[in-house]
């Protein structure tokens, strides 16, 4: 029979974590199952090694502009090795962090891979562990394509590994991954070409976000190729890579990253003997409360497919937890107005409907305005960086449905106003809220 818990989390990740933690706190008895480092994607090979990229990046926008403000600054180079050591003990801290916290918890760890033996029993390395409530949240690793030499490029685990800039990288794929990434080397120096299958970056934002990304990368170097698709990857004498591009010349590159989006990781978590069946791209379908189709299992996080990020696997664990074990048995994530941001250069936040969503939902009812400036941190520089914000609104009383950004700072504001829309924010709310200034963040109270 082996040893028997409340709840079993399958995932030490955001969403596992979160679930184990909270239900823990509730007096359950509680193990997570964990086959690689703790705390998952976002801590060792996601959110947080990629944001310290981006503050590296954003560092070098600022030397860039720092002439504009009278400084004779020179900066003669930039040690990658030195980054990159700072940010493995940056995250080997985080690491043993958890280990301490989940002991403090009274939650047990358990490495090791899980496999389903039945609905209510997994197996790791031989041991049979059994729960009235199984969670999964296994989440995903990125997706390599089925092409001739493939297995040359890297994907975003292995741009964590390297161990110096490449001179010059090709980047294949078009979400948020090779936004950001692009982004950070373009910034760092390398000589960086995105390769878009179809016209446009991050294709599922509004058409403002799309246009200004779009010029941002350009004015940072970045070598955008659309409509551009891989045959085959070839390594060379000089151990460059040569890609095959359908129907043009050939490029050469020291570097490929493969950012074409995530697999989730449930091939081998033994479904079938749970009486699970995930969909065909792998993914777990889940009810609004995180049921599967098995009583007794759920999913939450990267694994369902549903907005793919930190915040939401945690938010989804926590509410779980709640209802099964903290007297809220209506308490469940609701998935809209997820606030999200892109951690390009300048940063993108964005939260609610894009236009064409909210016309699509709302037709005629829909009122957008719209602004470009450049934001006064910017004024100095040789090349400024422009700021671009939209509020969607629908409705006589002109609901606030959605709020776009891209510019200096947007990242750190968009919270606030993702409150906001949260709570139902009107227009006319904005302009009764009195701005501050001077900042960017005022332009969203001041709209007309
Ligand atoms: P994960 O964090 O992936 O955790 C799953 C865990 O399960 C893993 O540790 C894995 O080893 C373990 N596991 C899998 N199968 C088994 C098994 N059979 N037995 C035992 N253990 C198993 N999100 C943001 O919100 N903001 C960001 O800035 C951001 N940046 C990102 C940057 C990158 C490069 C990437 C790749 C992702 C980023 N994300 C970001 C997304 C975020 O990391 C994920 O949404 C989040 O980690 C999902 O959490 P999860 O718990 O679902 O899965
Ligand atoms: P995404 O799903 O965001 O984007 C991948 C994109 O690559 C697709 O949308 C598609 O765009 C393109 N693509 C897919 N297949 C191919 C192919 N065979 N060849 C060329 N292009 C292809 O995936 P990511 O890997 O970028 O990121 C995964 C998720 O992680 C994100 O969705 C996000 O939720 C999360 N994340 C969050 C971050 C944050 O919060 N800042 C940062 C990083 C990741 P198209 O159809 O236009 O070609």
């Amino acid at each position: 029979m082996g040893r028997q818990y409340d709840l079993i989390a399958i995932g030490a990740g955001s969403g596992g974590l979160s679930v184990a933690e909270r239900a823990a706190s509730y007096g359950a008895k509680v193990a997570v199952i964990e086959s690689g480092q703790l705390g998952g994607t976002c801590v060792n090979v996601g959110c947080v090694p990629k944001k310290i990229m981006w503050f590296a990046a954003n560092t070098a926008h600022t030397l860039a502009n720092a002439a504009g403000f009278g400084f004779d600054a020179e900066v003669r180079r930039h040690d990658w090795p030195t980054l990159k050591r700072r940010r493995d003990a940056y995250i080997a801290d985080i690491n043993g962090w958890y280990g301490g916290y989940l002991e403090r918890a009274g939650i047990e760890l358990i490495r090791g891979r899980a496999r389903f033996v039945d609905a209510r029993t997994v197996e790791v390395d031989g041991e049979r562990l059994g729960a009235r409530h199984i969670v999964i949240a296994s989440g995903g690793t990125p997706t390599i394509p089925d092409i001739p030499g493939a297995a040359l490029g890297i994907d975003s685990d292995g741009f964590f590994e390297l161990e110096a800039l490449p001179p010059r990288v090709a980047i294949v794929g078009a979400g948020y991954i090779a936004v950001e990434l692009a982004g950070v080397l373009a910034a760092l120096g390398s000589q960086v070409s995105l390769l878009l299958r179809k016209d446009e970056p991050l294709r599922e934002f509004d058409a403002l976000i799309r246009e200004q990304l779009v010029k941002a990368l350009r004015a940072d170097g970045v070598d955008i190729l659309t409509r551009t698709q891989l045959s085959a990857i070839e390594r060379l004498a000089d151990g460059s890579l040569q890609l095959t591009r359908d129907g043009a010349a050939p490029l050469t590159v020291d570097c490929l990253i493969w950012a074409i989006g995530r697999t989730p990781q449930t091939a081998a978590l033994g479904l079938d003997s749970a009486g699970l069946k995930p969909r065909a791209d792998g993914t777990l379908s889940t009810d609004s409360f995180q049921n599967t189709e098995v009583p007794g299992i759920y999913a939450i996080g990267d694994v369902t497919g549903r907005a793919p990020l930190t915040p939401v696997a945690i938010a989804a664990g926590r509410r779980l937890a709640d209802r099964l074990y903290g007297g809220m048995p209506q308490r469940h994530l609701d998935y809209s107005n997820i606030p999200t941001v892109v951690f390009s250069h300048p940063p993108i936040g964005t939260v609610g409907l894009t236009e064409d969503q909210a016309c699509e939902q709302y037709g005629a009812e829909v009122r957008v305005y719209t602004t470009h400036f450049t934001p006064m941190g910017q004024s100095f520089s040789a090349h400024p960086r422009q700021t671009a914000m939209k509020l969607v609104c629908a409705g006589d009383d002109e609901k606030i449905v959605g709020v776009h950004a891209i510019g200096d700072g947007v990242d750190e504001m968009l919270q606030g106003f993702a409150v906001a829309v949260r709570m139902g924010a009107r227009k006319r709310d904005f302009d009764d809220t009195v701005a501050i200034h001077p900042t960017s963040a005022e332009e969203l109270v001041t709209l007309r």
